[in-house]
């Protein structure tokens, strides 16, 4: 077991009756819901350039009838064009108002999907879902179509629980999370009026564990550049130049080797965590998913939580240097790699990058007076729910009823940078990044599946919450 202290503040737990009545509302539509999801399966529809776009278009109309049979008005497919000029992928929007007492929320998934990949390495074919051992097979299963169907069902599930709730929705179904969101921050502003909200639910990350459910509360940011290292005008003859001059490969990894210090903690001033994590996450657990070999000892200090999502990481994505393949005898004159840099809540990526750039451009001793010149790359902002709102206190309190067990709060490692335009568009909104997925659901990979009951307990929380935020307290009696 691990220890856990929320930082949230505690919620009432959700009343009996209500969660019951809650449950058997789900229950009672789960099949159905289901056999959805399984139809959204079969349509993959992918946000590249390379990938038939008419798929993803049958998408969006497919997941506009499921709003409109839901109840939602106004529901509309939305294209903005991205910066070059083509359409961003169709995202599908839709509402109703509420009572004028009462709070908005705005439910947002994405309905695009990861490719296939090797079809070969899947076990059972990936567009027709296929349970198996509790749990729902096929790509897109989960990341995140289980994210739009937890939504529509809760919605359902409050609709016959609570008829006169009066909460208003949105609903905001991307249809090009999977590409990068291209267009994510025009459509926003576009679309700001309609889609403005108290608290916004967006439902596409992970729980802790199958029967563990976990609120996602803090994201890392990312930034990178690309450093090149110049010793000579020209590559020269090793044999007749090696000795007094070192090539730039040489030099490169003397560079590199400053990033990091000899236990494996950044080394780069100014990157220092802004907040801790309150889980403890089990080594063993960490290496088995990482896949880390035998006798490999973890890089850094402190704990692995703030390692892995409160710290900066540094890594070496690329580099330009002959391959072994095509090598020859020849002093490199020039030699250069991106650098990727992961960051967490409270660092800021300009700062960051600017760090990096300082602490690379000051090693002048460790490349021998060779000339260092640096690229800035991309800036993505880290994100951190507000764990002080009502709105989060009571999303972990739905969690924990629904489970039975309570919810924990989690950082991602990864970046859903659209978090960090949504809380700028948005800054009075609670934003809840719940889960679908679990340690073993491979979004992205071969087998990606959902876990069924955690998927059943998922609709159930977020109904509650809807209820819990509504006001109402108690079902309603028929
Ligand atoms: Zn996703």
């Amino acid at each position: 077991m691990t220890e856990h202290t929320p930082r949230t503040a505690p919620a009432a737990a959700p009343d009996p009756d209500l969660v019951a009545a809650v449950r058997a509302a789900v229950d009672a539509r789960f099949p159905q819901m289901l056999q959805t999801l399984k139809d959204l399966v079969a349509i993959p529809g992918m946000a590249w350039d390379s990938a038939d776009r008419s798929v993803l278009e049958r998408s969006a109309e497919t997941v506009a009838d499921l709003l409109r049979e839901t109840g939602l008005e106004d529901v509309e497919i939305a294209v903005e064009d991205r910066e070059d000029g083509q359409p961003g992928g169709p995202a599908v929007i839709g509402g109703r108002r509420g009572g004028s007492d009462k709070p908005t929320v705005l439910l947002y998934a994405h309905h695009d999907v990861q490719p296939i990949g090797d079809e070969a390495l899947w076990d059972t074919p990936p567009l027709e879902a296929t349970e198996r051992g509790g749990r729902l097979y096929g790509r897109g299963a989960a990341d995140d179509k289980a994210g739009i169907m937890v939504h529509l069902a809760a919605l359902a599930a409050l609709d016959e629980v609570a008829p006169d709730a009066g909460l208003g929705v949105r609903v905001f179904i991307e249809g090009e999370e999977e590409a990068g969101s291209p267009t994510f921050r025009p459509f926003l502003e576009r679309h700001r009026d309609r889609l403005q909200a108290d608290a916004i639910v967006v439902a596409d990350s992970s729980n802790w564990a199958v029967g563990e459910p976990a609120l996602t509360t803090s994201l890392r940011g990312v930034t990178s550049g690309t450093v090149t290292v110049r010793v000579l005008d020209h590559s020269v003859h090793s044999g007749m130049f090696g000795g007094p001059v070192l090539d730039a490969v040489v030099l490169l990894s003397r560079l590199i080797a400053t990033l990091h210090d000899a236990e494996g903690a950044v080394a780069v001033p100014g990157l220092e965590p802004r907040q801790h994590a309150d889980v403890a996450y089990d080594e063993d657990v960490f290496r088995a998913d990482a896949g880390v070999l035998p006798g490999v000892r973890l890089a850094g200090r402190g704990t692995l939580a703030d390692r892995l999502w409160n710290g900066p990481a540094l890594s070496v994505i690329g580099i330009d240097v002959p391959s072994v393949d095509t090598s020859s005898n020849t002093i490199q004159s020039s030699a250069r790699a991106k650098i990727s840099l992961r960051l967490g809540p409270g660092m800021d990526p300009a700062e960051a990058q600017d760090a990096l750039r300082r602490h690379l451009e000051a090693q002048t001793d460790a490349v021998l007076g060779a000339e260092i010149t640096f690229e800035p790359g991309e800036q993505g902002q880290p994100f951190a729910t507000d764990t002080s709102a009502p709105a989060a206190a009571a999303m972990m309190a739905a969690l924990g009823a629904a489970w039975d067990t309570p919810a924990r709060e989690t950082g991602l490692g990864g970046s859903i940078p659209f978090t960090a335009d949504l809380q700028e568009l948005f800054p009075d909104a609670t934003i809840l990044i719940t889960g679908v997925e679990d340690p073993d659901s491979r979004a992205h990979s071969a087998n990606e599946s959902l876990h069924l009951e955690d998927f059943r307990r998922a609709i159930v929380a977020e109904a509650l919450w809807l209820a819990g935020l509504a006001g109402v307290t108690a079902p309603a009696t028929r």
